[in-house]
């Protein structure tokens, strides 16, 4: 396929560098390099977007120089470093929160021996929805869906999203959907379906090809970590560098 297609970025921390041998390290986008992405695709004529904002471009109703951006997590250091950049140059971006975990941390990666950095809570999102912003749900405690049974899969997935409904007054509801670790299954996509969201994001590695039809719920990103240099965001938005890479043996 050699169609139109657009990339949707995804960071998670985006803050000053934790000391190096920290797990996930790479996670950690600066705050310098952030703004230097977003301005470089500024000056290239391009728009950043909410999954919201940038679905009718996916499906192909819409067409003009746009990509996604997303956060995952919805780590408080995106409404300290993030937002301010994305305000100044009228982008808009999905953040994935844990609707169980919000004002708290990233729990689930103690086991793994990762570093604990708050959540945004619920006034910070509202926050963040009002200064043009948009909150997806990221399920209700970052669990692994291929290793739920039946009832928790509706509780992580639709369950957070009336959580996260009840907690922010967001246009249009929580309509955005991330799986946790890019793992999701036949049960879970079928579940994302039913929850009515609109679309769901993985970590398959690509830009998503134009138009999605029930590519919605599996959509696949570009990573953008700490060693992302300016040419290797370019290569990954502009050419099928990242394409070739999501391609699974
Ligand atoms: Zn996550």
């Amino acid at each position: 396929m050699s169609g139109p297609r657009i990339p949707i970025l995804m960071y998670h921390q985006i803050d000053a560098a934790p000391p190096k041998g920290t797990p996930l390290r790479g996670l950690v986008v600066s705050p310098g390099t952030f703004s230097r992405h977003m301005r470089l695709l500024h000056f290239l004529g391009y728009k950043g977007l909410s999954m919201s904002a940038l679905m009718p471009y996916l499906r192909g109703e819409k067409s003009g120089k746009v990509f996604g951006i997303t956060f995952d997590d919805g780590y408080e250091n995106n409404f300290h470093s993030a937002l301010p950049v994305l305000r100044r140059l009228r982008f808009s971006a999905t953040c994935y929160a844990v609707a169980a975990r919000l004002g708290q941390s990233n729990s689930w990666d103690i086991e793994e021996g990762i570093g604990q950095v708050a959540l945004m809570d619920a006034g910070q999102l509202q926050a963040w929805i009002d200064a043009g912003q948009e909150v997806g749900s990221h399920t209700s405690h970052h669990v692994d869906l291929t290793a739920c049974d039946p009832q928790n899969l509706e509780s992580e997935i639709a369950g957070s999203r009336r959580l996260l409904e009840a907690l922010l007054h967001q246009p249009g509801g929580v309509q955005h959907f991330c799986y946790p670790y890019g793992r999701f299954d036949a049960a879970s996509l079928d579940q994302t379906i039913q929850a009515a969201y609109a679309s769901a994001t993985t970590t398959q590695r690509g830009r998503v090809p134009v138009p999605v039809q029930d590519g919605a719920f599996t959509l696949p990103r570009v990573l953008v970590s700490r060693s992302t240099t300016w040419v290797h965001l370019l290569l990954k938005c502009f050419t099928d560098y990242e394409d070739r890479r999501g391609v699974q043996g």
